[in-house]
C-alpha cells in the first residue's frame, strides 16, 4: 500500500469516531480535491505532496477539531502550491473553509529569508543570545492579526509546522537553520501562548539540533544517562503511590510519569550552574483525577506522607498561570529520600494543558461549538493576551518599537507577581515594582514612591522575581522621573512615562 492510501486511511478511521456523516464528507472530498489539485507534485523527501496535508489533518482530528478545520487542512497548501484560487476552494467548499485555508496561505509568506542580516545581542543576565528580526516585523503582526481574527487558522498552521519540523532533515541546511529558527522563537512561544504546552516542548526540542547542535548532543548525553534510573525510580513512587491513593479512597484515578523536553531542561540547566542534579522535575509524576477536590486530597494525602520542599508548593488551580494552565505542582522527599515532582489536574486540566484552545474547537456531538472565542469558556487570560496583541498592533507604528515590545513582553520570560489581594501580575523578567504599579494603573505607576516587596520596603529599581507580593506606597504629589525609563522593562511602563514627559 503507498503511503498515501495508508494515511488517507488513517484521517477516515479517525474522523469516524467523531464526526457525523455530512461533515465526513465534506474531509473526503477535500482530500479527493486536494489530492487532484497536488497531482504529480512531490515533497522534498520524495513522497507524494499530498501526504503531508493528510498528516497535518490527521493531526487534528486526532485533537477532534471540527470538520472545516480538518478540511482546510487538506486544502491549506492548494492555494500557494496549485493554480487554484481561494475562490476556487470557495466555490467547492464554501466561505468557512476557504477563509481557513486563504488565512494560512497568508501565513506561509512569513518565511526568514537567508539573505536578511539578523543583528544579535546577548542578553546580559541571562547571556542568551538573541537574533533581532528586521524585515520579519511586518509579516509577524499579520500573523497574530489573522490568529487574532480565528484560532483555528493558527492550529492549522501549527499542526503544518509540526509536519515540516518531522520532515526537516530533506530539506537544504540553509533552509533547515532558518525554518528552525523560525520554530523556536516565533511557533514555539505562540503554541505556549496559546496553552498548548506539550506542542510547544515537541516543537522546541525538534529545532534544538539544529540551532544548537553541540549543546543538544551534550544535554542528550547527560540525560539519557540519568533517565533509565530515573524511570525505574517513577516506576517504583508510582506504584506505592498507587496503593496509597486506592487506601484513601481516591477513585478513577491515573498515574503517568512525564519527562522534562530537552530544550527546556537546557534552558533550565542555564539557570542551575548546568548542575543537572539541581533539576527536580527531570522526570515527574503526574496524577490525573476526576474533581478539583480530588486534586486537593490527593496533595494532602501525598504530603502527609512524604515532606514537601519550602517554596515548591504552586497552586495553578487557584491562581491558573497567565496562559490558562492549570494544576498542583509539588516536590517531596519521595520513597528512599530521593527529590520528586508531583502534578495534581483534572482530566478536563489535562486536556487543557495538551490542546491550549484548541480544546475549546473541539467537536462536540451534541452541541456545535460557536466560533467566536469570546462566546467561549476560554480562560480570560488567553483571550486577554489575543486582545492585547491586537490592541498594541494598532498602537505601535513604527516597526521597530513593534519589534522590540514584542520580544521584550511576549516572547521572553516572563515573571508572575501577585497583589496584595492575590491578583496575579505577568510582567516581563527583572520587571521593578514600577513596572507593576504601572500596570495596576498608570495614576499609580506616576504617583509611587516606594514598595513593599513580600512585607519589607525595598527600592524602586529591586528586580522582581516569581511569587513575589508587591504593594505599592503612593503620592499624591509624586511625578515620574526621567532615571525610571532607564529602570523599567515594561512596555507599559516605558510608554506611560515617555507619554508623561512629551505632555510636559
Ligand atoms: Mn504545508
Amino acid at each position: 500500500m503507498s503511503q498515501e492510501i495508508m494515511d488517507i486511511k488513517k484521517l477516515e478511521d479517525t474522523i469516524k469516531k467523531y464526526l457525523n456523516k455530512k461533515e465526513q464528507e465534506l474531509v473526503l472530498k477535500a482530500y479527493q480535491e486536494a489530492n487532484q489539485w497536488h497531482k504529480g507534485e512531490k515533497r522534498q523527501s520524495g513522497e507524494s505532496y499530498i501526504t503531508h496535508p493528510i498528516y497535518v489533518a490527521y493531526y487534528l482530528a486526532q485533537e477532534q477539531l471540527d470538520a472545516p478545520t480538518v478540511a482546510a487542512a487538506l486544502l491549506h497548501d492548494v492555494v500557494e502550491n496549485t493554480p487554484q484560487t481561494k475562490e476556487d476552494v470557495e466555490k467547492k467548499f464554501g466561505k468557512e473553509v476557504a477563509t481557513l485555508v486563504d488565512g494560512v496561505t497568508k501565513l506561509n509568506k512569513i518565511k526568514i529569508k537567508q539573505t536578511w542580516q539578523f543583528p544579535s545581542f546577548i542578553n546580559k543576565i541571562t547571556g542568551v543570545e538573541y537574533r533581532l528580526f528586521e524585515q520579519h516585523v511586518d509579516n509577524l503582526r499579520k500573523m497574530l492579526l489573522a490568529m487574532t481574527k480565528d484560532v483555528r487558522v493558527i492550529l492549522i498552521k501549527l499542526a503544518d509546522r509540526l509536519h515540516n519540523m518531522q520532515t526537516l532533515k530533506y530539506m537544504p541546511p540553509s533552509r533547515q537553520q532558518e525554518i528552525a529558527q523560525e520554530t523556536l522563537e516565533i511557533y514555539a512561544p505562540i503554541a505556549y501562548r496559546l496553552g498548548m504546552g506539550e506542542l510547544k516542548g515537541t516543537l522546541e526540542d525538534l529545532a534544538f539540533p539544529y540551532i544548537h547542535p553541540k549543546e543538544y548532543k551534550k544535554i542528550k548525553e547527560v540525560s539519557s544517562k540519568l533517565y533509565p534510573k530515573k524511570e525505574n525510580y517513577i516506576e517504583k513512587f508510582k506504584k506505592i503511590l498507587n496503593k496509597l491513593l486506592k487506601t484513601n479512597e481516591i477513585e478513577n484515578f491515573e498515574i503517568h510519569g512525564r519527562k522534562k523536553h530537552l530544550y527546556s531542561l537546557w534552558l533550565k540547566m542555564q539557570r542551575y550552574g548546568n548542575d543537572i542534579s539541581k533539576i527536580y522535575d527531570l522526570v515527574a509524576i503526574r496524577v490525573i483525577v476526576p474533581d478539583i477536590e480530588s486534586c486537593y486530597k490527593v496533595l494532602g494525602i501525598i504530603h502527609k506522607n512524604y515532606r514537601p520542599l519550602i517554596g515548591r508548593i504552586k497552586d495553578y488551580i487557584a491562581v491558573a498561570k497567565p496562559n490558562g494552565y492549570r494544576s498542583l505542582h509539588t516536590t517531596v522527599f519521595g520513597p528512599e529520600g530521593e527529590i520528586i515532582e508531583v502534578q495534581i489536574r483534572t482530566w478536563d486540566m489535562h486536556k487543557q494543558a495538551e490542546l491550549g484552545v484548541a480544546a475549546h474547537w473541539q467537536y462536540s456531538s451534541q452541541k456545535r461549538l460557536s466560533k467566536d472565542y469570546k462566546k467561549l469558556h476560554v480562560p480570560s487570560q488567553q483571550i486577554d493576551w489575543l486582545e492585547e496583541l491586537a490592541k498594541w498592533h494598532e498602537k505601535i507604528t513604527d516597526p521597530k518599537e513593534w519589534e522590540k515590545g514584542l520580544m521584550m513582553d511576549f516572547f521572553k520570560k516572563q515573571i508572575f507577581v501577585f497583589t496584595p489581594r492575590g491578583d496575579i501580575i505577568n510582567l516581563p523578567a527583572n520587571s521593578t515594582p514600577i513596572d507593576f504599579a504601572y500596570s495596576i494603573h498608570s495614576e499609580v505607576g506616576k504617583t509611587c514612591i516606594g514598595a513593599k516587596v513580600n512585607g519589607i520596603i525595598e527600592k524602586l529599581s529591586t528586580s522582581l522575581n516569581n511569587g513575589d507580593i508587591v504593594e505599592i506606597i503612593t503620592d499624591k504629589k509624586q511625578v515620574p522621573k526621567k532615571d525610571w525609563l532607564n529602570i523599567v522593562k515594561s512596555n507599559k511602563a516605558k510608554t506611560q512615562i515617555k507619554i508623561f514627559f512629551n505632555k510636559k
